[in-house]
């Protein structure tokens, strides 16, 4: 049997929004491997095929793991939520490869994209990420706190949109207050925050608030925080409630 290894992405929850290539990926593997809680999403493959959970935190040693095993003539699977090329495992893979044993490098490997939680949480609200946007981590597992806030001033600066993954964690509980508490002294108080949370599983919920009101505590590790550029602006439902719109043409804010 010829091995193979492909990176496949599961969207943020839902099955419906898994895509038909990603279903037919795990379907035709022998072994999965991916963190415990992405694993337990996927429906029951084969009898014959294997499983192997992970921490979330050993992504290096699970793509090793992953290209052993594809080496060793399966047909592996490697899972990652949302897309796998945004903050997951095609990186994680590709610097195994770069760093690990020559053979890997003869592998057939391919990524299957998923739909990533920020395009989820705009699809859900209206249109969010209508115009230029950007997506940073707040994760300082892997890069410096410096470059963070760099960044960070430098997306506020330019009126990006802006989608933080990863906003907070137990060891970083005061990374996305300083990243809101830098964004209200650049954009207006009543900027749209969206607090998304778990989109498009059962315990999803959704906040849409201000920028003067969006606190730290909103966002938990399964949110996906969106800050809105100088453009970004509620249209009222009939109902009350509103979507989320950042129109296609930049209207420089008066
Ligand atoms: N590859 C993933 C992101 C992995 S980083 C993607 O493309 O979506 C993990 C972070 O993604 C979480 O901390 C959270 O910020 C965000 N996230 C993942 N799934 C989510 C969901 N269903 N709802 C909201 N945020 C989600």
């Amino acid at each position: 049997m010829t091995g193979r290894l492909t990176i496949v992405g599961l969207g943020p929850g839902s099955a419906e929004l898994l895509t038909p290539a990603a279903s037919a990926a795990l379907a035709a593997a022998t072994d999965l491997v991916g963190y415990g809680p992405y694993l337990d999403r996927i429906p029951a493959g084969p009898a014959s095929q294997r499983r192997h959970a992970s921490d979330n935190r050993v992504e290096l040693q699970r793509a090793q793991e992953a290209l052993a095993l594809a080496a060793a003539g399966q047909r592996v699977a490697v899972v990652s939520g949302g897309d796998p090329g945004i903050f997951a495992m095609a990186a994680a893979v590709l610097e195994a490869v770069e760093s690990g044993e020559p053979a890997w490098r003869a592998l057939p490997i391919d990524v299957v994209p998923g739909i990533s939680a920020m395009q989820a949480a705009s699809a859900e609200v209206g249109a969010l990420l209508g115009h230029d946007f950007c997506a940073i981590s707040l994760s300082d597992n892997l890069k410096p706190r410096a470059i963070i806030e760099r960044r960070l001033k430098a997306a506020l600066d330019a009126d990006f949109v802006i989608a933080f993954y990863n906003p907070v964690s137990k060891a970083r509980p005061d990374g996305l207050t300083a990243a809101l508490d830098l964004a209200r002294t650049i954009r207006s108080p009543q900027t749209p925050v969206v607090f998304a949370r778990a989109v498009s599983r059962p315990d999803e919920s959704i906040r849409i608030v201000t920028l003067a009101e969006a606190q730290s505590g909103m966002a938990d590790m399964q949110t996906v925080v969106i800050i809105g550029s100088s453009a970004t602006r509620l249209i009222a439902k009939a109902d009350g409630s509103a979507w989320v719109l950042t129109p296609r043409s930049y209207e420089v804010p008066a």
